[in-house]
């Protein structure tokens, strides 16, 4: 099964693709998937340095607006 032609597991409606965005420092960026727990930083509020991190693909249902969520390698 393709991405481009997943459904909705509430509805059965089609799914388009997209992603949450994040502001921070200034930027507009696709949110990040970071293992593990938050760990409170200092200086960049939170310590992700050495957590392994993904990009987050978010498929929204074009019917009822639920949110489907991919953190692919
Ligand atoms: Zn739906």
């Amino acid at each position: 099964m393709s991405e481009s032609n997943t459904n909705c597991p509430k509805c059965s409606a089609e799914l388009e693709e997209g992603f949450i965005l994040d502001y921070t420092h200034g930027a507009i960026v696709p949110s990040n998937w970071v293992e593990g727990e938050p760990v409170k930083s200092f200086w960049t509020g939170t310590k992700i340095s050495d957590k392994k991190q993904l990009q987050v693909k978010t498929f929204r249902c074009v019917r009822c607006g639920f949110l489907e969520s991919y953190a692919k390698p």
